[in-house]
């Protein structure tokens, strides 16, 4: 079961989306310089599918995309969280940010919006830093992957 330990309305970490972002616990990376350790832990509330319509019931009017933000020991419920979200929301775009550099076996990406993928490196910096070794993709409805992270850098 995942859990969760917050959540947020969010404008930066999905270009042109205000975004439900909510932040997944246990996380398994051991991204050197981690920027949020407390994630690492297994603690929060558990993110059932009723939870997470409850979140996103009170923000509906105001957001079009909702972020799962971590979740990498438990892939197989990212994809069934995005599913609900999809089945319940059609509206709502969805996301999945990964600390991974690439995909979990046989994950259906149709389920989603966009993906963000790789670990944070405190060298190269996060999204916003062109030097970054992170990248979103925005996910077509043919399932091809264009990266969007240039987005994130200000011209
Ligand atoms: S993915 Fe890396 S930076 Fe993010 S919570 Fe996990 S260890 Fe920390």
């Amino acid at each position: 079961m995942l859990r969760y330990y917050n959540f947020d309305i969010v404008f930066a970490e999905i270009p042109e989306e205000v975004t439900l972002a909510i932040n997944i616990t246990n996380c398994p990376n051991r991204c050197v310089g981690c920027h949020s350790p407390h994630l690492q832990q297994d603690i929060g509330e558990n993110l059932t599918t009723e939870e997470l319509s409850g979140l996103i019931d009170k923000y509906v009017h105001d957001i079009t995309c909702v972020c799962l933000m971590g979740g990498d020991l438990e892939p197989q419920s990212v994809q069934d969280l995005a599913l609900h979200v999809k089945a319940t929301y059609p509206k709502l775009k969805t996301a999945w940010y990964s600390g991974k550099s690439k995909l979990p076996e046989n994950f259906n990406i149709h389920l989603f919006d966009y993906i963000k993928l790789g670990g944070y490196d405190a060298s190269k910096g996060p999204l916003n830093k062109p030097t970054t070794n992170q990248r979103l993709y925005s996910i077509a409805s043919s399932g091809e992957m264009t990266d969007i992270t240039s987005k994130f850098w200000k011209k």
